[in-house]
Formats: structure tokens, sequence, C-alpha cells
């Protein structure tokens, strides 16, 4: 039988914690499972440096590190690969149909675990200027801006650990928040504070970004005072949070409020039977690699007891 051809198991969209945890899991069941890792895979932990709080690693582990291992653990257990990008799924049919630039898979289960992608300003500069000096990415661009003078968007977790995390680079990080109260956690906040090269600007917001080739200054405007100020910078960092990468599943799967797909209380369990989902595309209060990788497993088991109630020539 040709792979087109054939009905999967199960099908895995996405190749973050969440979704190589469901292989682990599927893969140790015998589902053989086919992961579509997506061109950028691995998820997020790709983009970050030291990762501090997974468990078992008392010394800390490399993001990217972190996501090697994952994919060759679940590879170890017989998962295979195809590093494309779904560009089109039809879950109102039975098999599912999983389909990646020329080819249809399908599939009696799927799990997607697809993640979130970083939020912009949405500032016609900002876009212009990408890659030319505004990043969303710390771990990525920070080497590029030895000894010069940046500045982070945001005021949450994520803002606060890659202005602390620039200072290895950078002379000198402005931290701008469009409030004046901080939404990260204490213990971050303690350590953007004590950091002698972090710089706080408060209700301010960046109405542009100045720049020929590369970034320059910024324009910022405060909001409580409306009063506009130049700043001279070498790049802008926008660290405002995450939209789940839900698009592709619109006018088939639930969502909620938010936009990140609804799943069942407890499980991973969609509006759909034998689709499930699991990690960030349908967590938005978590948003942790560990629990992340705890769904992906809770969608695993879902979809082997779901494959284990279907008549074995299901399709
Ligand atoms: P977040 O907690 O949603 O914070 C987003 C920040 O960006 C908020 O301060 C928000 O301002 C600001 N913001 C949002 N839209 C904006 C806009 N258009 N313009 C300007 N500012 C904007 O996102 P996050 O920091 O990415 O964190 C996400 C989750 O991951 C959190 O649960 C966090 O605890 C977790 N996290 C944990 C760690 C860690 O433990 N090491 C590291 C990173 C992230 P307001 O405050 O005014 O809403």
């Amino acid at each position: 039988m040709s792979e087109e051809n054939k009905v999967e198991d199960v099908i895995i969209i996405g190749s973050g914690p969440a979704g190589l945890t469901a292989a682990i899991y599927a893969a140790r069941a015998n589902l053989n499972p086919l992961v579509i890792e997506g061109y950028t895979a691995g998820g997020q932990l790709m983009w970050t440096t030291e990762v501090e709080n997974f468990p078992g690693f008392p010394e800390g582990k490399m993001g990217p590190d972190l996501m090697v291992d994952f994919r060759a653990q679940a590879e170890k257990f017989g998962t295979r690969f195809i590093t494309e990008d779904v560009t089109m799924v039809d879950f109102k049919q039975s098999p599912f149909l999983v389909e990646v630039d020329d080819k249809t898979f399908r599939a009696k289960s799927v799990i997607v675990s697809t993640g979130a992608t970083a939020k912009l300003l949405n500032i016609e500069s900002e876009r212009r200027m990408m890659g030319h000096g505004v990043s969303t990415c710390a771990t990525c661009d920070g080497a590029f801006f030895k000894n010069k003078i940046i500045c982070v968007v945001g005021g949450g977790d994520s803002a606060l650990e890659e202005a602390v995390f620039l200072t290895r680079f950078a002379s000198k990080v402005y931290l701008i928040h469009r409030r004046d109260k901080l939404r990260a956690s204490k213990i971050m906040q303690d350590k953007a504070f004590k950091n002698e090269k972090i710089e706080f600007i408060w209700d301010s917001e960046i109405t542009e970004v100045f720049g020929d080739k590369k970034v320059d200054s910024i324009m910022l405007r405060n909001l409580k005072t409306d009063v506009h100020t130049k700043l001279v910078l070498d790049g802008v960092f926008v660290a405002i949070g995450h939209t789940p990468n839900a698009k592709l599943f619109e006018g088939q799967l639930d969502f909620d409020h938010q936009g990140y797909l609804h799943t069942a209380q407890k499980g991973s369990k969609t509006n759909i039977e034998g689709i499930f989902a699991c990690g960030d595309v349908q967590d938005h209060v978590y948003r942790q690699a560990i629990t992340a990788a705890g769904s992906g497993c809770m969608a695993a088991i879902d979809a082997e007891r779901y494959l284990e109630s279907i008549p074995d020539d299901a399709e």
C-alpha cells in the first residue's frame, strides 16, 4: 500500500514538547505515529537559552538540546517524521485528511500540537525592520547586539527574561511596558530590577521604528501624558506574548474566547471524536514546556483509548 493510501493510526501535527511527548507515548503504545513536524520543527524551546525549570535537569539544559533529545526519544520507539508544514486538514470525513504541500495523509486519529507564535506590535515600521534590528527572539539575535543599546517591549516573564538575557550582550537594555505594573513573576522582577543595565520605561508604547537598513531609533508615546519622545537605540525585541497556531482548524474545531483550541476540561478531547489537542495551541494558562509535555502524554493516551474503542477496520 502506498504511503498516501495507508490509513495511519495517529498523525501528530507539530513537534514541540507536546507533540513529541505524544509521539513517545504513541510510539511506545505501538501506534507507529507519523509526526508532521513543520519546517521550523521543535517549537518555542528552539528559541530559548537555558531551561532551568524542566524537572530532571538540576544543572539546567539548553532549550534546543532538550528538543533534540525529545525527538531522538520519539524516534527510538519508531516515530516517523515529515519535515513539512500542514497546509489543509479535513476533519469532517473519516478517516481524517491531513495535507502537506503535495501529499495527503489519512488517519483514524489526529493529535494537534501546533503551539503558538510570538505576537507583534503591528506597526508598519516594525514589519519593515524585522530582521534589521527588530526581533522576536533574543536567543537567536542577541549576539548581534554586542555593546549596543536595545529595548525589550512587554511586561511579562518573557520580556523580563529576554531583557536579563540580553544584558549579556548589550550595553543597555530599556524595558518598555505599556503600564506601570509588571505582569511578570516576582522572581523575574527582582532579577530585572537588580540588573544595572536595565532601565524601565513605564506607561509607554512604540509608535514608530526608525532606520534605513538597520534600526537607529524609535518613537515612544507616553500613554498617560501623550508626550512623544525619540529614543536612540540599535535594536527592538518584541516580547508581548503569543497567538495560538490554530488558523488551520477554523470551521472544524471549537475555539475558546481567546482563540485557543477548546478541549475537554480533563484531557485533550476536542469537539470531534478522534481529534485531540495538546500544548500551547489549547493552553493559555500555563504555557510551560512541562505542562505542554504533560498534555501531550494525555493526548496520546486519549488517542490510544479512542483507537481501542473503534472497530479495527474503522476508516
Ligand atoms: P504574557 O504573560 O501574556 O505577557 C505579555 C506582556 O506583553 C504583558 O505585560 C502585556 O501587557 C504586554 N503586551 C501585550 N500586548 C501588547 C501590545 N500590543 N503592546 C505592548 N505590550 C503588550 O506573555 P509572556 O511574557 O510571553 O508569558 C507567557 C506565559 O509564559 C506566562 O504564563 C509566563 O509566566 C510564562 N513564561 C514563564 C517563563 C519562566 O518561568 N521562565 C518565561 C517566559 C514565559 P499587560 O501586562 O498590560 O497586559
